[in-house]
């Protein structure tokens, strides 16, 4: 009977297991082909300073609408497809590009410029050619390093070597906005941010969400704003989407917040919109 019912659940494994190959194998050749077309497009996500509550900056978030409906997936889906083959390097220069031209497009427009930050994948961090690309395409948009941020997770720096510290550090040297993705929830020591030139941590959204009623969640979240703010970092709380979490990290004077109480991600019309009717201070 038990051996009855392992072998059932093996089956069961197994055929769930190629299932999810198979969806992968598609979604990876059905974004191949979306390189050659038009079906990606980014969202950006405001961020605010809630002193002022301007939008200082925005997260560029990538959308897939590839052709075949049925291969729709979200971007938790599909940018790990995308990492675990070759893909990632296209679709990541391609969201440099997408990035880099709407800044441009908007600085056109005379609207209030806002830093753009995009996610870099560590495939992508660790391809040779990243570094000069990067730098190109913002030169070729006219832009200079502080239009542009990156944000990298604590994974991705682990094992890092002196050519990647000193490329990133010149980029930071240059003016650009390196940040720390999903802070809190990686592989990483605290060491790192004594090594690399970091300026801003994004703290994960998990330890916000239940930090105004749990003990531990509320610890650990003030331990890596006092941390964050002693080392002279930027802290960007990810994910808040209630009043009580906005009035929680009010208490802490954290700098900046993102979430879809005050923003969801938008089309960069919208977000144009919203900029046209700030004031500069
Ligand atoms: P991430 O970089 O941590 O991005 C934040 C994610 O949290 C976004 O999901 C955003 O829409 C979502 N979010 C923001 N505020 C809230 C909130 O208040 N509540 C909830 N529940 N969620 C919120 P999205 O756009 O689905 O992206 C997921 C992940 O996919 C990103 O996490 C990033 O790791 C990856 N990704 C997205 N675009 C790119 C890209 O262009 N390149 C790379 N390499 N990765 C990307
Ligand atoms: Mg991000
Ligand atoms: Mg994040
Ligand atoms: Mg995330």
């Amino acid at each position: 009977q038990a051996k009855e019912s392992g072998r059932n659940r093996y089956r069961f494994f197994a055929a769930s297991m190629n299932e999810q190959l198979n969806r992968q194998r598609q979604i990876a050749t059905s974004l191949r082909q979306s390189l050659d077309g038009d079906d990606f497009h980014l969202v950006f996500q405001p961020q605010i300073d809630l002193a002022s509550q301007h939008i200082v900056a925005c997260e560029a978030l990538l959308r897939w609408q590839p052709k075949e409906a049925s291969n729709w997936a979200s971007p938790a889906e599909f940018i790990p497809v995308a990492e675990r083959s070759d893909l990632i390097i296209r679709i990541g220069q391609w969201v440099v590009q997408a990035a880099c031209r709407q800044v441009a497009k908007w600085r056109s427009q005379q609207l209030l410029p806002i830093r753009v930050d995009i996610n870099v994948s560590g495939k992508q961090l660790h391809q040779p050619g990243f570094f000069n690309f990067l730098n190109d395409t913002i030169a070729e948009y006219g832009l200079t390093p502080k239009d542009i941020g990156i944000e990298l997770t604590e994974n991705v720096l682990i094992g890092a070597d002196d050519d990647l510290l000193r490329r990133l550090t010149q980029l930071h040297d240059a003016g650009m906005e390196i940040s720390i993705d999903d802070f809190g929830t990686g592989y990483s020591s605290l060491s790192y941010l004594k090594l690399f030139p970091v300026r801003t941590l994004k703290i994960d959204r998990m330890f916000v969400e239940e930090a105004p009623y749990q003990q531990k969640d509320r610890a650990i979240f003030e331990a890596i704003v006092n941390v964050g703010h002693k080392l002279g970092l930027n802290i960007v709380v990810e994910g808040i989407e209630t009043e009580q979490q906005t009035l929680f990290c009010q208490q802490l004077h954290y700098d900046l917040a993102q979430g879809y109480y005050f923003y969801k991600p938008m089309p960069a019309s919208q977000l144009a919109d919203l900029l046209t009717r700030s004031e500069p201070n």
